[in-house]
């Protein structure tokens, strides 16, 4: 193993997040009252979010937020992260591409995602707010809300998907250990539980069940807010840190990237590595291909429709546009727990369909296949999610091989796979499969959406 870091000091930390809005033609389009169908204020969304996120949320006018120096503090933490030339991946390839990737795995709960549960929290504490509730898929999100909610002195209730509190009894062990309550959804705890046990006994839960279940205990709880990890705007804006810090890291190597690769759940990470990038493409007219890399048991940027739609599975949430396969998809079982929703956050879904942005679909076997090989040539085992990424650089520096010629792929590692063996040795022992889906099963769900946007 030969690969080559690139490391920046505390002070280069980003001051401010980037909110790609600000610099977009087409503002995406707003969420709308499920009732009315009418645009909804900022105000109606306070009784859920903390009132400074709702505005980091419909902000369209800055392009750069400050980062609070309390946010900064605990940064520094974990960031920067490195960013690493992945010479063992390339060699083992042996491709003309150059293989970086931004490596968020060095965060204390082993993911990108505190860089946004840490501000989340922030601003919770800063309103007086004392509870909060969320949603986790494989456990992620909810670790990382656990540890945020800890440093800030906030009670935390996490929904946890069934099928990963299953899979994955440690990252509910995480949580648990930073003190948070952890709930197996759908449970019987909430309406919006009851329901879809009563209808479907054996389900194994979805994140769209379980934001419904966060959700309604948030409005049902006095002084208790809703958090969510990934899809929402401000999600995005403060997953910009990773970017922002890889724009430098490029810098630093003396290269500029062809491709810039995300794993893609709800958007987050992909947002993150790649928005500060995609600010060349939309102000300077560079010329860079940003692509999502997601599951192809969960193919909404290539296969859904762009649409309104709820972002939860009972339909409690505002409606928001995005590429969907409907809140009622329930997707297959597969490891990348935290790629398994059904729709892509409305930033993303108007980059998508104004097209300054690629999407692939990956299955399965090939994302472990990509995984074992990075695993064994640059020592790191990736989540089952960030193998998406991998595997989607992998393809491209393949292509750059047949054609002979060079490109620069940057790849956003989202997190390590230390705490999903299970899905390995599952891998390793053959019983994995892929999930392909019919026209048919796309267009089930697609079906019963109203056609909001004609
Ligand atoms: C949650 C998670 C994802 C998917 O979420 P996004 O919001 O799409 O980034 C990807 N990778 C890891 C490691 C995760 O924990």
């Amino acid at each position: 193993m030969e690969s080559k870091k690139f490391l920046l000091e505390e002070k280069d930390i980003p001051t401010a997040w980037y909110n790609i809005v600000a610099d977009m033609k087409n503002k995406p389009m707003p969420p709308l009252n499920p009732k009315t169908k009418e645009p909804l204020n900022p105000e109606d969304l306070y009784p859920l979010f903390a009132k400074e996120l709702v505005h980091q949320e419909v902000n369209q006018t800055d392009a750069w937020i400050e980062i609070p120096e309390e946010v900064r503090e605990m940064y520094k933490i974990w960031r920067p992260t490195p960013l690493v030339r992945a010479r063992g991946l390339e060699k083992a390839l042996d491709t003309p591409a150059h293989i970086y990737f931004k490596n968020e795995s060095v965060s204390p709960v082993g993911s990108h995602k505190l860089n946004s549960s840490i501000p989340q929290a922030y601003y919770c504490k800063k309103e007086g707010v004392t509870n909060i509730t969320t949603e986790t898929g494989a456990g992620q999100w909810g670790a990382s809300m656990a540890l945020a909610a800890k440093h800030f002195g906030l009670d935390l209730a996490v929904y946890m998907v069934k099928v990963s509190y299953n899979q994955k009894p440690y990252r509910r062990s995480i949580m648990q250990t930073f003190g948070a309550e952890v709930i197996a959804s759908p449970s019987m705890s909430t309406r919006a539980g009851r329901d879809i046990i009563t209808k479907h006994p054996n389900y194994q839960g979805s994140l769209g069940t379980a934001i419904s279940e966060a959700v309604e205990l948030a409005m049902q709880t006095p002084n208790c807010k809703y958090v969510l990890g990934s899809v929402l705007n401000h999600v995005m804006l403060h997953q910009t840190v990773i970017g922002l810090e890889a724009e430098k890291q490029m810098e630093m190597a003396g290269e500029y990237p062809d491709v810039v690769i995300g794993c893609f759940g709800g958007g987050s990470n992909f947002s993150g590595i790649s928005f500060p990038f995609l600010r060349h493409k939309l102000n300077e007219g560079k010329d860079i291909r940003i692509v999502a890399a997601e599951p192809a048991s969960c193919p909404k940027l290539t296969r859904g429709q762009f649409q309104y739609d709820f972002g939860d599975e009972a339909g409690y949430t505002p409606l928001l546009p995005m590429y969907t396969l409907g809140h009622n998809f329930a997707p297959a079982n597969i490891h990348a727990g935290g790629l398994r929703y059904h729709g892509a956050g409305s930033i993303v879904s108007q980059l998508k369909k104004d097209d300054y942005m690629d999407a692939v679909d990956i299955p399965q076997l090939e994302t472990f296949e990509a995984a074992t090989l990075f695993a064994q040539t640059e020592g790191i085992i990736p989540a089952p999610e960030s193998a998406h990424a991998i595997a989607a650089a992998i393809r491209e520096a393949k292509q750059a091989k047949e054609e002979g010629k060079p490109r620069t792929i940057l790849f956003n590692l989202s997190g390590h796979g230390l705490i999903d063996m299970a899905a390995y040795d599952q891998y390793n022992a053959g019983d994995l499969t892929n999930y392909a889906l019919t026209d048919e099963d796309v267009a089930k769900n697609l079906a019963d959406l109203e056609k909001i946007i004609k």
